[in-house]
């Protein structure tokens, strides 16, 4: 009784993978939701650059969502109804910001996508030779979130070293 997008999976329960992906589209909504006021209230030294990529960051992740949502139903499953089960499904969960400033801003962001990597890779090896639609999606997805933590993590050095300089003018 396999459907048609579940009739090429071997060695893993579809109802499995579909459990897995939904974990991955709660923490991709969360994450969406966190560049996304990030974005509103960030302030502070080269705001506007960071600005740029929390926007930039925020739809990659709102895209995230829609390819895990897709696929979620074209293996049989539903998608996550219910906002409340992105908290109890998530496994990086949500650190809402403590403070404002850009540098703060960045840590946390970065901090998050070190967790979207980490689950991310290990989806990857659950899903290879298993799942290869899902194994090709997972990997894009990784790709971008190993390139979000870069470009934070640019910028983090870049406002850090800034700074660094001001304060030595200023002496
Ligand atoms: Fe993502
Ligand atoms: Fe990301
Ligand atoms: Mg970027």
């Amino acid at each position: 009784m396999a459907t048609r997008g579940s009739s090429i999976i071997k060695g893993i329960q579809v109802s499995e993978v579909v459990g897995l992906l939904n974990k991955a589209y709660a923490d991709e909504w969360l994450a969406y939701y966190q560049y996304f006021i990030e974005a509103k209230v960030i302030k502070g030294i080269m705001k506007d650059a960071v600005f740029a990529e929390l926007t930039q960051h925020a739809n990659d992740e709102l895209r995230h969502a829609d390819m895990l949502a897709n696929r979620i139903i074209q293996l049989g499953g539903t998608p996550l109804l219910h906002p409340q089960e992105w908290f109890t499904q998530s496994s990086c969960g949500y650190k809402e910001p403590q403070s404002f400033d850009v540098v703060a801003i960045l840590k946390d962001s970065i901090q998050g996508e070190q967790c979207a990597i980490s689950v991310y890779s290990s989806l990857a090896d659950t899903f290879k030779d298993k799942d290869i639609i899902s194994y090709n999606m997972i990997s894009q997805i990784l790709a971008d979130e190993v390139e979000h933590e870069e470009d934070l993590q640019d910028l983090h050095d870049d406002i850090t070293e800034f700074v660094t300089q001001i304060k030595s003018t200023m002496r």
